[in-house]
């Protein structure tokens, strides 16, 4: 399996560089050169438990790798030590669809579901290719990646990690997570500015060749545990055909609360790969640049920036759609893309527009006002509650349901604990919460969803802050600088 860029398809990698390097010398994305055929039935996938799907998908991707080196990294990361749950995900019915529970991890977003397998991933893919040097993760986060990667790479041998997040863009829960996080070879930095600031700013970083330069004759190269590496993408595949898998319908719609656009796109991937889906259904918040996109064939980020209750997808540039743009584009994207750089839109070709694989995304959001009578209406009719990512993408559901009466089987991606997102998703449920201090929430939340406090909760409650600075947005290289060079 080759991997090529999605601007310039001379630039190739096999799967274990591209993990390496995240994103291509061009700045474009790795794209696998075809997505290859499931390589058994659904009757025989039904009957594997979460490791042996993930080995039976991802060996299809990360085809550089040997049986016993991907199998060591998969059992490494998706085993109870990591995960609350002892089937590693789940699906729960709620009134019109299930629920697929990602948030057993250790730091109780889906975002562990591939930053418990990236440091395994990244390592193998070093040895194999004799790097010498450590490898430093720099990443920019929008409240949830950033602590899945600081969990997943804390103090493992060889690796380092800088995490940048806007400082008043995630919650509180969301920041003392990080800032909490122990290991010698873990930084955390604020920024004053927003998830597109922090993450513009790191790819500069990236591709700054004086800065690659002085860090390598340092003995460090950088890479990324953003979701644009593959090593990121390939294994969020596997949940969806393991959800389907678990419930065999004839055809299956798949929801999924999008920001960056890397959840979704792996459900797209699993399509490709076989899986009978009917429609994805890519649901926003206010920052519904993807739901106009879906609409119009135009992305348009011009517009203001809306902090929501839903801080994991307040973006205006969703970098993994640059893959999808890639299908349907080719040759033009680098065009695009800078067109996106330089005037913050494009247009899709009109033939791209009717392309299958335009048709069956469909686009829709959810107002904040939505969002909450949705996780109300839940509680109060299943007892079952959402946090405010999930609440998002179920409350677009039953708009999309009653606008097209699709009553194909539903599998909505639940993204994210309540208990993350306490204070929003209380004070949906009831006002009389707003005045309760944050950390009492927990005992509340507790006593209404019947779901005992996770331990990720309980070790932020007691752990101290380790990690204090704070930087302009236009500062991140001088930061990085300060602590390798
Ligand atoms: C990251 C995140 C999302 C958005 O996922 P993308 O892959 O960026 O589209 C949604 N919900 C939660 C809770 C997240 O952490």
């Amino acid at each position: 399996m080759k991997y090529y860029s999605t601007r310039d398809k001379s630039f190739t990698a096999t799967a274990s560089q591209a993990i390496l390097k995240g994103i291509a010398p061009d700045g474009g994305l790795y794209v696998p050169e075809s997505i290859p055929k499931l390589g058994k039935s659904f009757t025989q996938l039904s009957k594997m438990d979460y490791p042996q799907l993930a080995y039976e998908v991802m060996r299809l991707f990360i085809d550089d790798f040997t049986e016993e080196e991907l199998k060591s990294a998969i059992n490494s990361a998706y085993n109870t030590d990591n995960f609350d749950h002892e089937d590693i995900t789940c699906l729960v019915q709620a009134d019109d669809a299930y629920y697929l529970e990602l948030f057993h991890g250790r730091t109780i977003a889906f975002k562990d579901m591939a930053l418990s397998i990236l440091p395994y991933l990244m390592l193998t893919s070093a040895r194999k290719n004799e790097v010498k040097e450590d490898i430093i993760i720099l990443t920019a986060t929008s409240g949830d990646t950033g602590k899945a990667a600081l969990a997943g790479f804390d103090s493992v041998p060889g690796t380092g990690i800088v995490v940048f997040y806007p400082k008043d863009g995630v919650s509180k829960v969301q920041e003392r997570q990080m800032v909490t996080q122990a290991g010698e070879n873990t930084h955390v930095i604020g920024i004053r500015g927003n998830f597109d600031d922090a993450q513009r700013e790191v790819k500069k970083a990236f591709t700054d060749e004086t800065l690659a330069a002085k860090m390598l004759e340092k003995g460090y190269r950088f890479s990324s545990a953003n979701s644009i590496n593959i090593g990121r993408l390939v294994p969020q595949i596997v949940y969806y055909v393991y959800a389907y898998t678990r419930l065999l319908p004839k055809e299956i719609n798949f929801v999924v609360p999008t920001g960056n656009f890397g959840n979704i796109l792996a459900a797209y991937y699993a399509y490709r790969m076989g899986v009978p889906i009917h429609k994805l259904i890519c649901a926003s918040n206010e920052n519904k640049v993807l739901y106009d996109f879906f609409k119009t064939g135009v992305y348009d980020r011009n517009r203001d920036f809306v902090l929501t209750s839903s801080p994991s997808m307040d973006i205006l540039i969703s970098s993994n759609l640059e893959r999808l743009v890639a299908e349907l584009a080719g040759d033009k994207t680098a065009s695009l893309m800078e067109d996106l750089k330089v005037t913050g839109r494009y247009e899709l070709p009109e033939n791209a527009r009717k392309a299958e694989a335009i048709e069956l995304f469909e686009g829709e959001f959810a107002t904040e006002e939505e969002m909450s009578a949705r996780i109300k209406e839940l509680y109060e009719k299943e007892g079952y509650i959402l946090d405010p990512h999930t609440a998002v993408a179920s409350a677009a559901y039953e708009k999309y349901r009653k606008e097209t009466g699709d009553e194909t089987c539903t599998v909505i991606a639940s993204t994210a604990s309540p208990y993350k997102f306490t204070r929003a998703v209380l004070t949906s449920i009831d006002k009389k919460y707003a005045s309760m201090d944050d950390f009492d929430l927990f005992t509340e939340l507790e006593k209404l969803s019947g779901t005992p406090v996770p331990k990720a909760i309980k070790d932020i409650l007691s752990a101290p802050v380790k990690h204090d600075t704070v930087c302009d947005k236009d500062k991140l290289i001088e930061e990085i600088e300060k602590i390798y060079l």
